[in-house]
């Protein structure tokens, strides 16, 4: 047990506290905490993170449930119903009522449920350090006394006495309301100073804009300052998307037009016909209830948090719900790629140092392979080896052996694979790392694309290394080591050959060059980085994704066009654009035409090229506003915190899970867990399900609904026996039709929908073919009623009878229209599409039990006034069902024949 846990962490002013005192203050050292001692430290101090707003009572939420006009209205009826003595109608109006908002209650909780566990899956990390290794903890773990390592683009997890800040940039505005970001540094200042001026401190929930630091946590969970101003984390976010929205709208229209034709039914039915004034207002309410697709938002917000299931079961986490909606419809994907559309698993595979070029064997980070130098050069092996160890110098990396002997990388994968070729060429990373110490340093950062270090020399000289883009590192040379090992004129013509053999062989290209100072600059700045001495080239290896090239290829047939979007160089992005198969024959741009072109110029450029090269943020927001422009829907990936205000511009933004900063995650709407191409490819594969889905939902809803109005409203308008009664129309409205048509939700993709063109962004969910679905279907259902009607009175049989048996003839109906609208867009007569899904299975069974207890059960009976069918009866009702699939199997064949429809046009089948 460590006594000196048990502190109090509010009571102190960390801010006006030298570093070593603070560490000391908390019992802390520089090499960070013991792993044994921040466990006990997380069971004193509690978990690091705020306590989550209450959600609702659950009453308060089934109450919710009967918060809407027509729920209401039902209610209503019922009351008026009950007064009058009609006590069989009020109860199933109030059962059915019940019920209703039971399913919607449960379902809500689901599609809730399904997005508050998407929260616990992007549950932040943050870098420690623990017992002098660096680790990768949850924030939440995090405990007064640990170290943590920031870097640009992170979200600050606690309250942090910075022990070393490099360059280090906060945006505090969340906390002091200072839009400019707060530059950082180790000193103490005096006790009184305000938190905007706390330079020594980093504060929780900030966001880390530039540079590097280190800071000691102070104070977690509600102890740190943001803990104290707002306790309480966001609840769940709204189900409210765009399209729901205007769903509902169009139901509260649709309502509203119900209640009045109903309220003109009764009239005519009371005023015109002589009907009792009691039963024509059981049968209008029936209508109106009817009529009113009341299920379809519950039913599309469950679709929605079904979709948003499937995506994080395919790596892609929705932050944000339209999200699901837009990916199904994206016309473009800009790709980064480094680790999305390669692996982002490096290997150096050469070494070019003036004179002589090494090919370096094996695979992976393991330190196995040969250097293979040219034989008679071996005097330049030296040239080769102070590359190699300026590589390991300005290098954050480190390489180990884990639990089943495979050799990971903590930090950059490609500075991870200059430790293994410097392991490969026999050096000792630790020990040649120790001999000379960092003094200080220019972090890598996407814009500058390079890294510099200062490292103290015995001599009292200073040795200055850099890495990066090569033709960067050459920008800022002017000697190049000779093969005589000393200095000799730049080659410049050289290197660039050198450059672009490398690069259009796929490989990865980083140039190196040193300096020697007679002092340490402090601080290092650029203006130091100048009269380098260029050592040569590392050449790497980093192969593309099986399985993006799968996606791309997808994409390619689901007429999605993938553009890369790279910081690479234009001949290595060429290259690998080639071997993925982006295009036949790759176009490539780079930043520099980028910045050449103007608005105009850039879209049709934009339009045209496949790879833009050697770019940076800037570029990205420039390229996504200007396919935009073109009307295209852009899903764009990032990474670095300069990539948010692309992604927060493009249609979808993407983030990266893993590679990812904590600000590109915040501004995209969609996280992938696991950095893969192939996963967006999924999402959007998920939201044209999820779309067509939509589209199936309401293509159910419409005709059946309308077809059972259709009928009564003839029947009434024509003066004939009315073929149902009001409970019935309930039943087959609010039992047999959302049970159904609840299944839609959990279709399964449609065979074909990936080897279709995008959708149109602005094309509207109910297509000139929607609606003549609609019409045409609804027409068939009021035939089927009215024909069994017909022939029930024919055949003699009392009313009660032929009102069960149009009843019926709805159900049959029913099932078979549902086989029918699971494939809008081919054949549904298919061994698959007659086998159904265990929720079409589920259903229909659960209907068809519900059917036979209503037709049949005597308790029922008397419920809802209905008869036993005859056998015969039975018969031909099941016969009529599969008349009108057969119809509907024919109409649709009939129209993709005659192409006329857009969207059946492409589907072969
Ligand atoms: P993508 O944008 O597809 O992820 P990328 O990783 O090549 O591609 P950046 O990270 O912006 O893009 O890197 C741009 C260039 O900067 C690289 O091509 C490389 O030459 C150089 N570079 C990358 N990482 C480092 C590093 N750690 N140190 C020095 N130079 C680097």
């Amino acid at each position: 047990m460590v006594s000196s846990t048990a502190f109090s962490t509010s009571a102190q002013d960390w801010h006006s506290l030298a570093p070593d005192a603070a560490l000391a203050a908390l019992n802390a050292s520089r090499a960070g905490l013991d792993p044994a001692d921040a466990a006990v430290r997380l069971a004193a101090h509690g978990p690091n993170a705020l306590p989550a707003a209450p959600r609702a009572h659950p009453l308060r939420r089934l109450l919710a449930q009967f918060n809407n006009a027509l729920i209401l209205f039902l209610l209503g009826a019922a009351v008026v119903a009950g007064a009058l003595g009609h006590w069989v109608d009020a109860s199933v109006i109030v059962g059915v009522v019940l019920v209703n908002a039971i399913v919607g209650f449960v379902q809500e909780g689901k599609a809730e449920q399904a997005l508050a566990a998407l929260h616990g899956m992007l549950a932040p990390n943050a870098r420690v350090l623990r017992g002098g290794q660096r680790a990768t903890v949850a924030v939440a773990s995090l405990v007064p006394g640990d170290l943590v390592l920031l870097e640009a683009g992170d979200r600050v997890p606690a309250d942090l006495r910075l022990l070393r800040a490099r360059g280090l940039l906060v945006d505090e505005a969340i906390l002091t309301g200072e839009s400019v970001a707060a530059s950082k540094s180790e000193v103490a200042v005096e006790a009184a100073a305000a938190l905007g001026d706390r330079t020594g401190m980093a504060y929780s929930g900030t966001l880390v804009a530039a540079g590097q630091g280190l800071g000691l946590v102070v104070a977690t969970g509600v102890q740190t300052e943001i803990g104290r101003i707002s306790s309480l984390l966001g609840g769940v976010q709204s189900l409210a998307t765009p399209l729901l929205r205007k769903i509902d709208a169009f139901g509260r229209r649709f309502t509203a037009l119900s209640l009045a034709l109903a309220a003109a039914l009764f009239a005519f039915a009371v005023g015109v016909q002589g009907m009792e004034w009691v039963p024509a207002l059981m049968v209008v309410v029936a209508i109106a209830v009817s009529l009113v697709p009341e299920s379809l938002p519950a039913v599309i917000t469950i679709t929605l948090a079904i979709g948003v299931r499937r995506m994080a079961a395919r790596q892609a986490i929705v932050r944000r719900l339209p999200a699901v909606e837009t990916l199904g419809a994206t016309t473009v994907i800009c790709s980064d790629k480094t680790g999305t559309l390669t692996r982002n698993e490096m290997t150096a595979c050469r070494v070019a140092t003036a004179g002589a070029c090494i090919a370096v064997g094996g695979s992976g980070y393991a330190p196995v392979g040969a250097l293979d130098l040219p034989p008679g050069q071996e005097a330049l092996a030296a040239n080769a080896r102070l590359l190699i160890e300026a590589g390991l110098l300005c290098n954050d990396a480190q390489l180990a052996q884990d639990a089943a002997g495979q050799w990971k990388v903590d930090g950059d994968p490609m500075e991870g694979a200059l430790v293994a070729l410097a392991m490969k060429a026999g050096l000792a990373p630790a020990a040649l790392r120790a001999g000379q110490p960092r003094s200080d340093e220019i972090p890598f950062d996407a814009q500058h694309r390079f890294m510099a270090t200062l490292h103290a020399h015995t001599s009292g000289q200073a040795l200055l290394v850099v890495k990066g883009a090569p033709e960067r590192v050459l920008a800022m040379a002017t000697a190049q080591l000779g093969a005589s090992g000393q200095p000799e004129p730049l080659d410049g013509a050289h290197w660039q050959a050198a450059i672009a053999a490398a690069a259009s062989a796929g490989e990865r290209v980083l140039g190196f060059a040193l300096r020697q100072l007679p002092s340490a600059p402090v601080p290092l700045d650029f203006g130091a980085v100048t009269d380098l001495v260029f050592l040569g080239l590392v050449g790497f290896i980093d192969p593309p994704r099986a399985e993006a090239m799968a996606a791309v290829a997808d994409c390619r047939s689901a007429g999605i066009r993938v553009k890369m979007i790279t910081g690479d160089h234009a001949a290595t992005a060429a290259a690998i654009a080639a071997q993925l198969g982006l295009s036949d024959a790759p176009v490539v741009a780079t930043g520099a035409d980028v910045d050449a072109a103007d608005d105009a110029a850039l879209r049709v450029l934009a339009a045209r090229v496949d790879v833009f090269a050697r770019t940076d943020p800037a570029h990205k927001l420039r390229v996504v506003r200007a396919l935009q422009g073109e009307g295209e829907v852009v899903a764009m990936t990032g990474d670095g915190v300069n990539d948010a205000p692309s992604l927060k511009q493009a249609d979808v933004g993407v983030a990266m899970g893993h590679k990812g900063t904590d600000a590109a995650r915040e501004a995209a709407q969609v996280v992938l867990a696991d950095d893969n191409f192939a996963s967006i490819v999924a999402a959007v594969r998920e939201g044209r399900t999820v779309y067509d889905n939509i589209r199936k939902v309401i293509a159910w809803t419409l005709p059946t609904n309308g077809g059972e109005v259709l009928a009564i409203v003839a029947a009434l308008l024509l003066g004939l026996t009315l073929p149902m009664t009001a409970p019935q129309i309930l039943w087959v409205n609010m039992v047999l039709t959302i049970t159904l048509g609840l299944v839609l939700a959990f279709e399964p993709a449609e065979p074909g929908v990936m080897a279709r063109p995008p959708r149109a962004p602005d094309a509207a969910l109910l297509s000139p073919f929607m609606l003549w679905r609609i019409v045409f279907v609804s027409l068939l259902f009021t035939l089927g009623a009215f024909g069994i009607f017909a022939w029930g009175q024919w055949r003699g049989h009392a009313d009660a009878l032929s009102r069960t048996m149009v009843v019926n003839v709805l159900c049959v109906m029913e099932i078979f229209y549902l086989f029918n609208v699971r494939y809008l867009h081919m054949r549904s007569f298919t061994w698959t599409g007659a086998r159904g899904t265990p929720a079409v299975l589920w259903a229909v069974a659960l209907v068809v039990m519900a059917q036979l207890a209503f037709t049949y059960a005597p308790w029922m009976q008397t419920l809802f006034d209905t008869r036993d069918v005859p056998l015969a009866d039975g018969l031909l009702i099941l016969a009529i069902g599969a008349a009108s699939m057969v119809v509907l199997e024919i109409e649709k064949a009939l129209l993709r024949r005659w192409r006329l429809f857009d969207e059946l046009k492409g589907n072969a089948t």
